[in-house]
Formats: C-alpha cells, sequence, structure tokens
C-alpha cells in the first residue's frame, strides 16, 4: 500500500473516530461506527452501531451505514466503496459488505484482541479470513488495523461514558 493510500485510510478513519465518539455524549453511547466514500472519494453514509437503541441485533455501524448508502444512492450496490469501520467488522458485518459488493474495507480495532475486552466475541472468524472465501473473481481487500491505538482509546472512552450514565 502506498504512503498516499496509507494516509488517506488514516484521516477518514480519524474523522470516523472522531464522528463516533459523539454517540458517547448521546443516551446510547457505543464505540461501534462505520463510514462509506464512493469512488470519487466522497462521503455517502456514516453511521454508529444502533443495537440497544433499536432492540435490533442486526444494527451493527457497518450495516446501518451500509443501509443508508444503499438508500442515498438508489442502488443495493456499492462497487467502487470503500468502508471503514472503527473495529474489525464481525461475519454478519463482513458478509454484508461482501453481498453489497464493497472493494475495500478498513478497520481500527481488532476483534480478537481488542473488542473480546468489552464484549465477548461469539464467533472467530475474522474479516480476512471471511473475504479470502469469496468466490467471485474480485475480492473484497480487507485492511486492518488502521488508527488501531485511537480506536482502542475509543473503546476505553465507551466503557468511561457506560460507568457514568451507571453512577
Ligand atoms: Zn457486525
Amino acid at each position: 500500500m502506498s504512503e498516499i493510500i496509507k494516509d488517506l485510510h488514516s484521516k477518514r478513519m480519524r474523522d470516523l473516530i472522531e464522528y463516533t465518539s459523539t454517540s458517547l455524549m448521546t443516551p446510547y453511547p457505543s464505540p461501534f461506527g462505520a463510514s462509506i466514500y464512493n469512488s470519487e472519494g466522497e462521503l455517502i453514509a456514516q453511521a454508529y452501531d444502533t443495537v440497544i437503541k433499536n432492540g435490533d441485533p442486526t444494527c451493527h455501524g457497518e450495516v446501518n451505514a451500509i443501509r443508508k448508502a444503499v438508500k442515498k444512492i438508489g442502488n443495493r450496490s456499492l462497487k467502487g466503496c470503500a468502508l471503514y469501520s472503527t473495529c474489525e467488522p464481525c461475519p454478519m458485518c463482513m458478509a454484508t459488505s461482501i453481498w453489497a459488493e464493497i472493494d475495500v474495507v478498513v478497520f481500527g480495532a481488532t476483534a480478537k484482541e481488542d473488542a473480546n475486552l468489552y464484549w465477548k466475541q461469539p464467533l472467530d472468524v475474522t474479516a480476512k479470513e471471511l473475504a479470502s472465501r469469496m468466490l467471485c473473481k474480485q475480492k473484497c481487500i480487507v485492511i486492518p488495523q488502521i488508527e488501531r491505538a485511537l480506536s482502542q482509546k475509543l473503546f476505553k472512552s465507551w466503557k468511561l461514558a457506560m460507568d457514568a450514565l451507571k453512577a
């Protein structure tokens, strides 16, 4: 990956972390956020995880962002788009990204080492593993651990916000 592309991914991830951190000021704090950029580099969707808020286990940040993006462009295919997530997509979100034909998935914190500290992970299938099982020629590229430390920090801030809500 070239330095220019790496810098672009870092910049978009930092923007996403900043956006996601605003959820900590809401009644439903969540450190899981996702954003989607089209091939022109335009931000077309941004969303938090709303599982608790909506009482719906499918409302992960990535799925919410994909739903917003397809609605916005009026097409179920997000070919040419890049999805960013503060955390490694779970198998549901990774599969949804594949169904949506997203080209690139970039994430910050890892599921196994980072998210698992706060939420016991029910599966041990990595996003990369899932992408590697794709049967179509055009594979979704998974780029791990971009701004991982900042994403880990977001988890810590979330924990503090939750503790404050309970106090
Ligand atoms: Zn997910």
